[in-house]
């Protein structure tokens, strides 16, 4: 999903993320993923952007990209594949965290701050005047790096099952599962991805279950269920959660494999949309920042899979040196300022 990637390569003692560099429009860009481990989620998440945000010291703002469970409801038709990015609603500040197997609401985290809610406004309606824009993006990404359409074009079969809350799975593939018991949903004009806006509800633990799953969607009118956000609540930088929808949190979800990596695409150009609108944020900023020489970048990241994103704005400190003796694109003077001396210091960056 990035424009372009930068070679850079530096060590940052007591930061263990593993990042990457790169552009989304004008905007500079760092992905770090979410390790895969039996550490609870939100602890993961809380730990990398920690991390992230003491590394790098300016940073603006943090995107959440992951995977959720639909919430199914009479008003949004929501379908595997489709994304939600996390905005207030219905009284909700856009993330709830709720105890497990409890299923009772703890707290909601802050909302992100009026400009970037703004920008989200403006993606939506940018969506509306242009439904295909999703599969655009994504196509732009799947047409540079070909050998990925396999795995992350949508599935071949389009199987898009959704039972009735009360019908537990029987066998593999759901091949015995009672296809009387399927929620009978008309088919949608169009294959295009969609976008929703709304609450999410976030826990340590995933939901496989429809009835724990609704009485969670009764309690916070959530659209849907995910692990780990939760780990952004004490994070001292606005941050925003995008997450793609890969199961109904039912059952029968471990069966919708199929869809994971489609979905995970959705969620990443969903994500690179919203960023390239963020370019037209205006920032609070230290009026020493608005210097003619300042390079106004922003630090963000995002990965197809679960990921997290960082936004900073750099100043003009010279140009740095990548790994490879390169120097950086011509034009972005940035640099990290605030990175730790002895390490901006040692010219490898
Ligand atoms: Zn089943």
């Amino acid at each position: 999903m990035l424009d372009e990637k930068f070679e850079l390569s530096f060590y940052v003692p007591g930061d263990d993320n593993c990042y990457t560099y790169g552009r989304i429009g004008v905007l500079n860009v760092v992905l770090s993923p979410l390790s895969e481990t039996n550490i609870a989620k939100t602890t993961i998440v809380a730990t990398v952007a920690t991390s992230m945000r003491r590394t790098f010291a300016r940073l603006k703002l943090i995107l959440l990209l992951g995977a959720a469970g639909a919430i199914p409801n009479d008003v949004h038709d929501m379908r595997l594949g489709d994304a939600v990015i996390a905005v207030p609603s219905d009284g909700s500040s856009g993330i709830v965290q709720y105890s497990f197997p409890e299923t009772e609401v703890i707290r909601e985290l802050a909302s992100p701050p009026q400009s970037i809610l703004d920008c989200v406004r403006q993606f939506q309606f940018e969506l509306q005047d242009d439904p295909e824009k999703i599969t655009k993006w994504m196509e732009e990404g799947l047409n540079k790096f070909p050998h990925m359409k396999r795995t992350f074009g949508p599935p071949s079969n389009r199987v898009d099952r959704l039972f009735h809350a009360d019908y537990l799975h029987i066998s593999q593939g759901c091949y015995r599962c009672d296809s009387s018991r399927l929620v009978q949903r008309g088919s949608r004009a169009d294959t295009n991805p969609r976008l929703f806006y709304g609450a999410i509800a976030t826990a340590d633990t995933e939901i496989f279950n429809a009835k724990e799953r609704d009485k969670i969607g009764r309690q916070t009118n959530c659209l849907c269920v995910d692990t780990g956000s939760a780990g952004l609540q004490l994070i001292e930088v606005p941050t925003i959660v995008i997450r793609c929808i890969i199961n109904y949190a039912d059952s029968h979800s471990k069966e919708q494999r199929k869809w994971r990596d489609y979905a995970a695409m959705t969620g990443a150009a969903c994500a690179k949309g919203f960023i390239l609108d963020l370019s037209t944020v205006s920032w609070d900023m230290d009026p020493s920042e608005h210097s003619v020489d300042s390079a106004e970048r922003l630090w963000t990241s995002t990965t197809a899979k679960t990921t997290i994103a960082a936004t900073q704005f750099t100043t003009s400190q010279g140009t740095p040196t990548n790994t490879a003796g390169r120097t950086t694109p011509t034009g972005s003077t940035w640099s990290l300022v605030d990175m730790n001396p002895s390490v901006a210091s040692t010219g490898t960056f």
